[in-house]
């Protein structure tokens, strides 16, 4: 569709005006002039040489486009508008050369009788309000008003009032912008984007590899061999090489590790277990389920790991083990821990449920002390279809004895020299952690990138350390099964994260120590305060590898924008 131009019009040769465009009464439109398509320019408007007009742009009666401005598309252009071109204007002086360069971005609005005095830009999508007199740039998204003109707002691509500070919304289109001082930026589609985010999303993990997985499901079911056998024997031997331990057996939970652990060290009734108050409950349970103690010392803040040192002055001639947690994927203080282990000739059960992977100066965790749990339910790093687990040693005769009592204490079959249980690990469960063990690398991988963006940005951030604590990673070879920050505002900003379709959840509400069934252990609120203050400040954000850097960002924003309004 050729351009339209009323028989009152002029153009001069060599203008040029694209599809659509319309050209009213009385307009002139100067040679070399660019218009491009679907404009509108009426009644007595003026284009001056080589101006350049982008699409879709409305320019109202009575304007003039002087040389050296650009238009770009999309702009409004009110009735009466005025744009001058030079600053300092005399009729006898020629100041042709002085022309000063005016830019109209993409869809900004200029309103009836306004003023642009030029040199200036006006930024996409502003708003210069009627009769207002321009003498300075204008910010995009800005609206503004007066003689001189003053940012009164700021406003959305359509044109609405946007209220508020931090994140705001267009009360027409929905979109999202980010008002921060004298900048109002729209938020870019991945940041626009709400849908809801899982803490985990084990379809994201496990999809890709489910024709794999469902043939070696087949493989156990063809073999009807469903109870350790060949998947369970090869499994281990893979899972042992991958952490870098000497024995490992598979087992049906990491409760069930710890409960075995305990039992192949003879924890039981009037002994004492030191471990932390600040843990899932099985670290603890499985104490008390054998008739032992466990004896609780505080954390470190830092960490919300063990605090080494509290458990060296908590042992007594009772103590029959240390029980420490990686916590969140962490090692506890390894040289602390070992120089412990060493000097006091107490074994070390690592609870290393959530650190699978993790590594120290030291060495792998699970190999640090006497022996390693490890749980493969589906949150962990190396998640099973199920319940599943792991015991490591590099003692051979622990490995032995442990062989042992997973299957009842029997040996051979039937004859019981020790009372032990059914801690066995199914050949399914073992085929399906096959398939997944040669990822977990990438997965920790990915985890340790999202964790290394949250760090950066929140530091960028540059919240009080009240507002926003990140975890501090005193060791090196965390694997981050938790991202756990810690904040004063904790419950609030978990409720504006679930309102923003982000989950989040606390590990843990309450520390074992005040857990009603510990109450005969006789401690009260205030017994380990830093366990305490974790189970009150501490948030664990999604961090899982698959999540992808647009999502950490959007958290991340969340999060601060959040945390800044109360700070
Ligand atoms: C998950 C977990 C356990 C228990 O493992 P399950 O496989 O669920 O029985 C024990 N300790 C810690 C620290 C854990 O995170």
């Amino acid at each position: 569709m050729a351009a339209y131009i009323h028989p009152t019009a002029i153009v001069d040769d060599g203008a040029e005006l694209g599809d659509g465009t319309k050209v009213w009464h009385f307009v002139h439109v100067s040679t070399a002039a660019r218009i491009g398509a679907r404009c509108s320019l009426g009644q007595n408007v003026f284009v001056g040489r080589g101006v350049r007009i982008g699409n879709g742009v409305k320019i109202q009666n009575n304007v003039s486009v002087y040389e050296g401005v650009e238009i770009a598309d999309d702009v409004f252009l009110g009735p009466s508008c005025v744009f001058t071109n030079v600053n300092e204007p005399r009729a006898f002086v020629e100041r042709k050369s002085e022309y000063r360069a005016t830019k109209v971005s993409r869809g900004a609005s200029i309103g009836a009788n306004a003023t642009i005095v030029c040199g200036h830009t006006i930024g996409e999508y502003a708003f210069v309000a009627a009769g207002a007199v321009v003498t300075s740039d204008v910010p995009p998204y800005a609206l503004v008003a007066g003689v001189p003109a003053r940012r009164m707002g700021w406003v959305s691509r359509l044109g609405r009032r946007l209220r508020g500070e931090g994140v705001v919304t267009c009360p027409e289109s929905g979109e999202r912008y980010r008002i921060e001082g004298e900048r109002c930026v729209p938020l870019s589609s991945d940041e626009n984007d709400t849908s809801p985010i899982p803490l985990l999303d084990l379809t994201a993990q496990n999809g890709p590899l489910l024709p794999e997985i469902r043939a070696a499901m087949d493989r156990v079911i063809a073999k009807n061999a469903f109870i350790l056998g060949p998947e369970v024997d090869t499994f281990e031997k893979e899972v042992a090489k991958h952490i870098g331990v000497a024995h490992t057996l598979g087992v049906s939970s990491g409760t069930d590790a710890l409960l075995l652990a305990l039992m192949a060290l003879d924890v039981g009734q009037g002994d004492e277990v030191v471990t932390t108050p600040y843990s899932f409950f099985a670290t603890a349970g499985c104490v008390a389920r054998l008739g032992a103690k466990p004896v609780f010392v505080d954390v470190d803040p830092r960490t919300m790991n063990m605090d080494v040192a509290r458990a060296r002055a908590a042992i007594t001639p009772r103590t029959k083990a240390i029980l420490p947690v990686h916590l969140f994927g962490q090692p506890c203080d390894p040289e602390a821990l070992v120089a412990l282990g060493r000097e006091t000739n107490i074994p070390i059960i690592e609870d290393a449920a959530q650190a699978i992977g993790a590594t120290t100066k030291l060495g792998p965790v699970g190999g640090l002390g006497a022996i390693g749990c490890f749980s493969f339910f589906p949150s962990k790093n190396l998640g099973a279809f199920g319940d599943a687990g792991l015991v490591t040693t590099n003692d051979a005769a622990l490995a032995e004895k442990m062989k042992r009592l997973r299957a009842h204490g029997a040996h051979p079959k039937y004859f019981h020299a020790l009372i032990g249980g059914n801690f066995r690990l199914d050949a399914i469960q073992a085929a399906v952690l096959r398939v997944k063990l040669p990822h977990l690398g990438a997965w920790t991988e990915g985890r340790r990138a999202n964790a290394a963006l949250y760090d950066r940005l929140f530091a960028e951030a540059g919240l009080s350390s009240d507002a926003l604590r990140t975890p501090a990673r005193v060791e090196t070879g965390h694997i981050y099964n938790q991202y756990v920050i810690r904040t004063a505002h904790r419950d609030a900003l978990k409720k504006h994260l679930g309102e923003s379709g982000i989950a989040t959840e606390i590990y843990y509400p309450r520390p074992l120590h005040l857990q009603e069934c510990f109450a005969y252990l006789g401690h009260g609120k205030g017994a380990f305060p830093e366990s305490e203050r974790a189970a009150d400040d501490s948030l664990a954000l999604p961090v899982y590898g698959e999540l992808g850097e647009a999502r950490v960002r959007r958290i991340a924003r969340t999060v601060i924008d959040f945390l800044k309004g109360r700070a």
